[in-house]
């Protein structure tokens, strides 16, 4: 199990970025909401839309869930 957060910053694209706890682009604490502890990128996806309807996993640390 890993902690997993959501950007509360949009990138560009419109896409707010789901982070693990391992990852060095992980945002700063005050930019960042915990979403849990998870098996999966694909579960803190899910998690993390239903606070941002467009969420995506970080190409560095969940390239399985990321997409654009
Ligand atoms: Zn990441």
């Amino acid at each position: 199990m890993r902690k997993y957060y959501v950007n509360k910053n949009a990138q560009p694209n419109g896409d707010h970025e789901v982070h693990n706890e391992t990852c060095p682009r992980l945002p700063e604490v005050i930019n960042r909401l915990h979403l849990g502890e998870f098996t999966s990128c694909a579960s803190a996806v899910i998690v993390a839309k239903k606070s941002y309807s467009k969420a995506d996993g970080c190409y560095y640390c969940s390239p399985t869930c990321h997409h654009s």
